[in-house]
């Protein structure tokens, strides 16, 4: 494992917030109408002071407490639990009061100190991360966003010193990726009081955790859903078995039930029947955490795959020297530091209270989470038969990090949820335009005042002629990178209007198009996170700031080969025929054909 004085100095900076952010607007929103908010994304964000003695001091704490425990982690991964010692530990390094603001006993980091934290602990374990995580960035994550001054006092303290442990219930049996169809019930009492039934799946710490944040329909069958801060040891409440899982073993994974539980009225959480809103606030909030755990189980991956290639091998050299195996390993630092650059810019942003980010929360789950199972699987395959082997830690990296793209949304729900959230941002500023140019006509003077930036880069763009010009200097080097994300902006905007006026409201079913227009805008919000990240290395022309620039300019040449194609399956591809077959072998519900 590298020195802790090394792990500070690649410490991602993040969150000076005193950046000049347009807090109203979201970045990743805006692409869809061609228009890039440089103002929120350049120059990139720096960690502040505070954070960075902080985390100097609990880098090196998780260091100290984690080297040399692989053979207790592959334990942990193999019976499936970790022992209530380590938890023990794990309370006793202060790892559940990071995100606890120092008024109620916390440690109090920013967004972006704390998902360093994750991205630390993932160096090493991925289920001590999701224990972790599971508390900090849901459990409890209700409760200082939504909770009163009194249910703050009450419960925030025993959940910073891991006293309390927290989880977030939300999935049931018939309510996962559409969370919105939950049947746990709430009713209220005549005093007040609520009596909660119904059985949650799949929670995270449910097996450990003294404190529930729990979603329930507050008004009988299709009312609304409300969210309760439920005890697990008041009468009623009961958790499984802990469930035999894939990957992240180590982490306690149970069904818990509520069966006839008095929830009293004080400990509604925020306002009744805005429950899901809650839910969708709380997850968004909490992706940073997911992000930077990703990030650092890649940056153990490079390391290993760099060890293996130097050390294996074959035809008389070391298999390093091969260009398929050094191919892996850049791509794999690519994916990180674009991952990386994105899960901090998200952070600066949660940090800098804008208003909306759940877009750029979910770029960040979608990429960071199959960068890293890129990562997992390439790492595996460098290692080769030894990656195969339990003895190694790969197979359980790809094990672990499987779990990314399916849970806190799916990736393909939240591929529809970046493209459907773009593309009606673009429909509101088309009516904007539309009511503009009507102007226009019925009072040209009034007119012209309303035709806001939207409608003339619009017109820029029927026209030809770019009005965008980046407000900072661009270093040659990467100007042809920044020219493509402008020109890909302008053309995800076009691609955008014509979806549209194509469709109107029906593009809501063409998800192979809205997942193209997703994935642009993935490649766009990256691409220019890593951009901006790249020149705020500086100009050195060695070096990490070399690199840095060297990485970003890869990173805007795939991407850019990666949006071309999107765009051109926009106009022309096979969705139809594979809809039919599809359709043809759901039918059948087998593969067809056979050779005899
Ligand atoms: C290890 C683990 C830990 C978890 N921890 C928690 C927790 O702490 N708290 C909690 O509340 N939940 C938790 N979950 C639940 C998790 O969030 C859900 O599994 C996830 O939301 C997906 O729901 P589902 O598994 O029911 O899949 P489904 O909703 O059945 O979806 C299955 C697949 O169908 C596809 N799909 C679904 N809907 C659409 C659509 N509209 N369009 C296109 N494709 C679609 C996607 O490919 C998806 O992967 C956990 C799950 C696991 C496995």
């Amino acid at each position: 494992m590298a020195e802790p004085a090394m792990l500070l100095n690649d410490a991602p900076p993040a969150t000076d917030t005193t950046g000049r952010l347009d807090t109203s607007e979201s970045f990743a929103k805006s692409l869809f109408t061609g228009e890039i908010l440089f103002g929120n994304a350049f120059p990139y964000p720096r960690m502040s002071e505070r954070d960075r003695e902080l985390l100097a001091m609990m880098v090196d704490s998780i260091d100290h407490f984690m080297d040399g425990k692989d053979a207790a982690l592959r334990d942990m991964d193999r019976d499936g639990a970790q022992p209530a010692e380590y938890v023990q530990e794990l309370r006793e390094l202060g790892l559940f009061g990071l995100v606890i603001p120092e008024a109620y006993d916390g440690i109090g980091l920013s967004n972006a100190g704390y998902a360093r934290v994750l991205s630390q602990t993932s160096r090493y374990d991925s289920s001590t991360s999701l224990t972790i995580g599971a508390h900090s960035s849901i459990g409890m994550k209700g409760l200082l966003l939504f909770g009163t001054p009194e249910q703050k006092s009450r419960y925030l303290p025993r959940l910073a010193s891991g006293e309390m442990i927290a989880a977030f219930c939300l999935t049931e049996s018939g309510a996962g990726s559409d969370a919105a169809s939950i049947r746990t019930s709430a009713r209220k009492q005549p005093d007040g009081s609520w009596i909660l039934n119904g059985e949650k799946i799949w929670i995270t710490n449910g097996g450990i955790a003294d404190l529930y944040t729990v979603f329930a329909r507050t008004e009988g069958p299709g009312g609304k859903i409300s969210a309760f801060i439920v005890e697990a040891a008041w009468p009623g409440v009961s958790r499984g078995h802990h469930e035999d899982k894939m990957g992240i073993r180590g982490s306690s994974t149970t069904t818990v039930t509520f069966a006839d539980v008095r929830v009293p009225a004080e400990n509604l959480l925020g306002e009744e029947g805005k429950g899901f809103k809650a839910a969708m606030a709380i997850l968004n909030s909490g992706r940073t955490g997911l992000g930077g755990g990703a990030v650092g189980g890649m940056k153990t991956l490079i390391a290993l795959a760099t060890k293996q290639a130097t050390e294996r091998k074959q035809f008389g050299r070391p298999i390093a020297e091969f260009g398929l195996v050094r191919e892996k390993i850049a791509q794999m630092t690519v994916d990180c530091f674009a991952a990386e650059s994105t899960v901090w810019m998200i952070a600066h942003y949660i940090d800098s209270e804008c208003d909306d980010y759940s877009v750029e929360a979910a770029i960040g789950k979608v990429f960071a989470g199959e960068a890293v199972n890129r990562a997992a699987w390439e790492a595996l395959q460098i290692a080769g038969g030894n990656g195969y082997m339990r003895e190694y830690p790969y197979e359980q990296a790809a094990r672990d990090a499987r779990i990314l793209p399916i849970f806190e949304g799916a990736n393909e729900v939240m591929r529809l949820f970046i493209g459907l959230s773009g593309l009606k941002h673009a429909g509101s500023q088309l009516s904007e335009v539309k009511s503009a140019v009507d102007d226009i006509f019925s009072n040209p003077i009034k007119g012209f005042g309303v035709l806001g930036s939207y409608a003339q880069r619009r017109i820029a763009r029927a026209t030809g002629l770019r009005g965008d010009k980046a407000p900072f200097n661009c270093p040659a080097e990467l100007k042809e990178s920044l020219a493509i994300y402008q020109k890909y902006a302008s053309a995800l905007a076009t691609a955008s209007e014509q979806l549209l006026r194509q469709h109107r409201k029906a593009v809501i079913e063409r998800q192979a198009d809205l997942k193209r227009v997703a994935d642009v805008a993935i490649d766009l919000f990256v691409g220019l996170c890593t951009l901006s990240r790249a020149i705020s290395l500086g100009a050195d022309t060695k070096g990490d700031a070399a690199q840095g620039r060297e990485i970003a300019r890869v990173f805007a040449q795939q991407a850019k080969r990666r949006m071309a194609s999107n765009l051109r399956r926009l106009a022309g591809n096979e969705d139809q025929s594979l809809d039919r077959l599809a359709g043809n072998i759901l039918a059948d519900g087998q593969y067809r054909w056979d050779v005899l």
